[in-house]
């Protein structure tokens, strides 16, 4: 196992569309090990596979009491409701906003034994789910936030890095 690099914002990969993966090799089942690791390490509570540089369509998200979620091939398929909470992500040390996401969602998706299933979610399973879905098609939190306070988000993270 190893904890990987997490890119963060301004890295070009984090715009990038994922692909998905057309079958389930030992190198996607190492990289969902070492994902898992590398977001239990940071304390996160999902991670995509963009964020660690690779352009797959891969997602974990930590399940609390359920274990580790790992979906490959992911596709919200329901939504229902709508809840703003606050979100972070490990892109973006130290940055939360509000975001308005859907408050239950089903979502389809493949998993590491190459079983196809569908899992409904709410709380913050479902938003997470939202959030690390979003990343392999290159959408970022703060494209969900109003154009002022986005500004204000990135001039914070900005300023972190002086
Ligand atoms: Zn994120």
């Amino acid at each position: 196992m190893a904890i990987l690099e997490i890119k963060e914002y301004g890295e070009p990969v984090l715009r990038e569309k994922s692909l998905p993966a057309k079958e389930i090799t030992p190198e996607i089942l190492n990289l969902i090990r070492d994902m898992a690791e590398t977001m239990y390490v940071a304390s996160g509570v999902g991670l995509s596979a963009p964020q660690v540089g690779v352009l797959k369509r891969i997602i974990v998200i930590d399940g609390q009491e359920e274990g580790l979620i790992a979906l490959i091939n992911p596709k919200i398929v329901r939504r229902e409701g709508e809840v703003v909470e606050e979100e972070g992500c490990l892109s973006f040390p130290e940055i939360y906003s509000e975001v308005k996401r859907s408050s239950r969602v089903t979502v389809e998706a493949l998993t590491q034994k190459g079983e196809r299933i569908e899992i409904t979610k709410e709380g913050l399973i479902a938003r997470a789910l939202q959030h690390e879905i979003d990343h392999l098609d290159g959408i970022l939190f703060i494209d969900k936030v109003g154009r002022t306070k986005r500004q204000i988000l990135l001039n914070k993270l900005k300023n972190q890095k002086k």
